[in-house]
């Protein structure tokens, strides 16, 4: 009984092994045909005449074009880049590409991620064509650091501008230390002032909607809160090609009204510098070294004492741990949601958490007027 015992697992491995064996050899077999028949092919004298023959018909890479929609990317965020190579008929229209410095990755389709490390970073990204025709192109890319949702952030906010006077002290500042803020623009302002748009947008600034000529929209009727806002819409997107941007509603005023009519999200503050009270630039940056974690600071471009603190505002938030990031990204990173009319003051955990307990049982609100932006910063 033993022996047989013994006996039948080994006349059991010998079968398994013998399967094994087999699979292997038809395995190999396989594999070695194959390889056998790609070594035929390209020694195949008709194959290569007929490559010769195509050669001679070659339309060569002339031109390659790259454009960006924006000049700004953040490290780690896909950007679709616009490829167009000339002539139409190009035989071989395929592209290799390099990015410069710390890098970064371009898909086939042309999709562009910067890598982590190409934070706080200009990069080159650089196609070529692959068909030996010399013809490249590329484009400079500025790269923000990549955002970690885990730690600290805060969005600056700039009301009333643009002003030609003013912003661009910002703007400096901003762009020097590869930070971003979001702009709340009156549209008696843009107008005339496009390049300054154009020029904040493109280093990754939020462009948002403050009114044409900063009424309460509480006490204008329906239709005029509407022009308000369609008319300021209309020239941002002009000027940056942005649709239906985010509104922050003048002295931060607003009431059931005004929330269903105006059609996006109402941001308002959590730290209020009152720099348009104390027109004291050290005042401004200490109010604003108070930031915590989520919080949305309400500044004002077009005084001089505000932007006199801008840079020194910018790199004391970095120095304390603060990632300086936009009111739209403050909300995608943290996943909050946006609505139409739906009211947002900061992205607190704490906040996070009233937030939803009001949603929950939101009912008839009252008039709600947050005392700051006093009369004086209305428009001229
Ligand atoms: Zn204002």
């Amino acid at each position: 009984m033993k022996s047989r015992n013994r006996r039948r697992p080994q006349s059991g491995l010998t079968i398994l092994l013998g399967a094994i064996i087999l699979i292997f050899v038809v395995v190999a077999a396989a594999v070695g045909i194959k390889y056998v028949t790609g070594s035929l092919s390209s020694t195949d004298g008709k194959k290569a005449a007929k490559e010769k023959k195509e050669n001679k018909d070659e339309v060569k890479v002339e031109g390659i074009e790259i454009s960006i929609p924006k000049e700004t990317v953040r490290a780690g965020e896909e950007t679709q880049l616009t490829v167009t190579v000339t002539p139409e008929n190009a035989t071989n229209k395929e592209l290799t590409w390099s990015v410069s410095g710390a890098g970064g990755t371009v898909t086939k389709d042309g999709v562009f991620t910067p890598n982590e490390e190409a934070g706080k970073s200009t990069v080159e990204v650089k196609a070529e064509a692959s068909d030996g025709s010399g013809a490249s192109a590329s484009v400079s890319v500025r790269v923000l650091e990549a955002i970690d949702p885990e730690q600290p952030m805060v969005a600056i906010t700039y009301d009333d501008g643009p002003n030609p006077d003013t912003t661009p002290t910002v703007l400096d500042a901003l762009e020097k230390n590869y930070a971003v803020a979001t702009f709340f623009m009156q549209g008696v302002n843009i107008q005339g002032n496009e390049d300054i748009l154009k020029r904040s947008y493109a280093m990754g600034n939020e462009m948002a909607n403050h009114s044409w000529n900063h009424p309460q929209l509480t006490k204008i009727s329906t239709d005029q809160i509407k022009k308000q806002l369609s008319d300021t819409d209309a020239l941002i997107q002009e000027a940056c090609g942005v649709e239906n941007p985010i509104l922050r509603p003048p002295y931060g005023a607003f009431n059931d009204t005004v929330k269903s009519v105006v059609g996006k999200p109402i941001i308002i503050w959590s730290l209020d510098t009152l720099d348009w009270k104390t027109r004291n630039t050290q005042s401004t940056i200490q109010s604003c070294m108070t930031a915590k974690d989520g919080d949305i600071i309400l500044m004002h471009d077009i005084h001089e004492s505000t932007v006199a603190g801008a840079e020194e505002i910018i790199t004391g938030l970095q120095e304390k741990g603060f990632q300086l990031v936009t009111v739209s990204e403050l909300y995608q990173y943290r996943n909050g949601e946006y609505g139409n009319g739906s009211v947002h003051y900061s992205m607190t955990a704490e906040e996070m958490k009233k937030n939803e307990a009001a949603t929950a049982s939101e009912t008839s609100e009252e008039e709600t007027t947050t005392a700051s932006e006093e009369d004086e910063t209305a428009a001229q």
